[in-house]
């Protein structure tokens, strides 16, 4: 009888294990249902529109379904969209002090409250997280700091972070932020020297050469005004628009004007209308008018432009003096037009303009204004 006893241990032993098991699940069971009985709580208030009990239900489940990150996560971002920052930033908040984030949901959660900080308008406050993001070499902090320091002008807090991180730099656009803070603090700190840092820069931007071109140009320092421009026009052609006569100054100043009748032959194949303009005022500087009315018509009828067409018209007036008045009238007209096209143009977001600006006021992206290009442009 014993024997019998002994054997049946191993079903006790089973049976103990079936029931704990049991026990657990029914804990668990229960565990769920408090959660789901709280979220429906939750739910029910902010279906009620009595939004803030419903929240704060939410909310408080925090502390009890770590499973929920991501539904959380989203719920603020729908706070932030709907423009309820005090929301999205409460529970960014909270979701930050959660144990159970790991460090790419912890950084993450980081950058969504940096940014409701930025809409609230607390700058300092997402400053705050931008930068121990950046510290912790998180570089998908860089695009909202760098707007965050374009938007306060603190050009030396950005150069500062760039010199301490550089390694995080790999995109374009972040070298050129970078290169046009070093420009801005040249100019308020009169101090040309920050704009020669930018270009040792990795990645060529157009600004530091432009403005140091310009600089030189208004102290009359022409051969280092041609030397900076001269650069500024061999990589980035699309931009002479913003200095091809005042480079034409130069030469002609230096008595060198064959070298930049050169210079403009060299750059026919890749520059806009203006190159060609300006390598038909070459030629009819040096009598060979027929020539530059033959270039112009010709190029006119591969890639039509409305100031080639203005330029045809004055070439056509010099050469028929009874015609030259209906031709001026004609050009006048055109003229006219050209004058309400904007000349500049933002590469990345559309915006247009008749000026020039280094950062675009609709996108934030520096160095994306360019000169107006096709039928109207240069
Ligand atoms: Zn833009």
């Amino acid at each position: 009888m014993i024997e019998l006893l002994f054997l049946l241990l191993p079903v006790a032993a089973g049976y103990g294990w079936i029931m704990g098991k049991n026990s657990a699940k029914n804990q668990a069971h229960q565990f769920n249902r408090q959660i789901t009985s709280e979220y429906s709580k939750g739910l029910k208030f902010l279906l009620d529109r009595e939004e803030d009990q419903g929240l704060e239900h939410l909310i408080n489940l925090l502390e009890v379904a770590a499973d929920s990150v991501e539904h959380y996560s989203t719920l603020a971002t729908m706070f932030r969209r709907r423009g309820e920052l005090d929301r999205a930033i409460k529970i960014h908040e909270l979701l930050l002090k959660h144990p159970s984030l790991n460090e790419q949901q912890a950084a993450a959660s980081r950058l969504e409250l940096a940014e409701d900080y930025v809409m609230a308008g607390l700058l300092d406050s997402a400053e705050e997280h931008l930068v121990w993001l950046v510290k912790m070499d998180h570089s998908e902090a860089l695009d909202p700091i760098i707007t965050l320091y374009s938007q306060t002008r603190e050009w030396q807090k950005g150069i500062n972070m760039f010199e301490a991180h550089s390694e995080l730099f790999s995109k374009e656009q972040h070298f050129k932020a970078i290169a046009n803070f070093y420009c801005e603090l040249a100019l308020s700190d009169n101090n040309p020297s920050l704009m020669r840092k930018a270009i040792s820069l990795n990645h060529k931007a157009i600004r530091p050469l432009y403005e140091l071109g310009l600089s030189a140009y208004t102290k009359e320092d022409y051969v280092k005004a041609i030397y900076y421009w001269r650069e500024l026009i061999c990589q980035f052609t699309f931009f002479a628009p913003l200095f091809v006569d005042k480079l034409a100054h130069c030469y002609k100043h230096l008595n060198l004007i064959h070298q930049f009748h050169q210079l403009i032959s060299e750059l026919l194949d890749k520059g806009g209308v203006l190159i060609k303009i300006q390598h038909c005022q070459a030629l009819l500087e040096q009598g060979n008018t027929e020539q530059a009315f033959e270039f112009l018509t010709d190029s006119l009828k591969r890639q039509p432009t409305i100031r080639g067409f203005s330029f045809l018209l004055q070439l056509m007036g010099a050469q028929d003096k009874n015609t030259k008045e209906v031709l001026d009238q004609i050009d006048k007209l055109v003229t006219s037009y050209i004058a309400t096209k904007p000349d500049f143009q933002c590469q990345h977001c559309g915006f247009t303009s008749y000026t020039i600006y280094w950062n675009c006021p609709s996108c934030k992206h520096w160095e994306t204004t360019v000169p107006s290009k096709g039928l109207d442009g240069f």
